[in-house]
């Protein structure tokens, strides 16, 4: 692994947030935040209200444009989410986490939360010169954003369903090539 576990975490949570909005949107109700939530093991604050759903979904182009820009262009939305956030960088152990980074209170709003974590996760990937970590999926038709943190950097799509489609498709191109020659 590339990265620390939490900065891994916070960029594959990132990810599938910033996915979600592709069609179908796969978070439009409080209980689609709640299974996010629980999928990425939140803690902290949780209003489970309509206007909280409404502030992480208006996150979400935001954390797009983060995760797909150029390394000089993503240190200026990362600076800036950081200060928007008022982040404040504390080692904290909890629940079955070892030490690890905070930079806002646990009872700052779930989209500030989110946006800092995020942030705080791009400070090392821009320090290590890894922006090719990121990346757009290899399926023709998708932009769903990859996050490859395998040693061999052979992740190429951002879904199970997207690599397997690619699968199929090159099998079945395979197998008519072998018929028609
Ligand atoms: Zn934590
Ligand atoms: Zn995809």
């Amino acid at each position: 692994m590339p990265f620390a576990h939490d900065t891994a975490v916070s960029l594959q949570t990132a990810a599938a947030l910033a996915n979600s909005a592709l069609a179908p949107d796969t978070l439009t109700t409080v209980e689609d935040l709640d299974d996010f939530y629980a999928q990425w093991e939140y803690t902290g604050r949780r209003d489970g209200t309509r206007a909280e759903l409404d502030d992480v979904r208006a996150l979400r182009p935001r954390l797009r444009a983060l995760l797909t820009a150029d390394r000089d262009t993503a240190v200026e939305l990362v600076n800036a989410m950081l200060r928007d956030g008022e982040a404040l960088p504390q080692l904290v152990r909890h629940d079955t986490w070892d030490w690890h980074l905070h930079a806002v209170s646990p009872d700052a709003p779930l989209v500030t939360r989110i946006c800092v974590e995020t942030a705080m996760a791009m400070i090392d990937v821009i320090r290590g010169d890894e922006m090719n970590r990121l990346g757009i999926c290899a399926d023709e038709d998708c932009e769903g954003i990859v996050v490859d943190l395998s040693r061999n950097r052979s992740k190429r799509f951002c879904s199970v369903a997207c690599g397997n489609r690619n699968a199929v498709a090159a099998y079945r191109a395979r197998q008519s090539s072998l018929t028609t020659s």
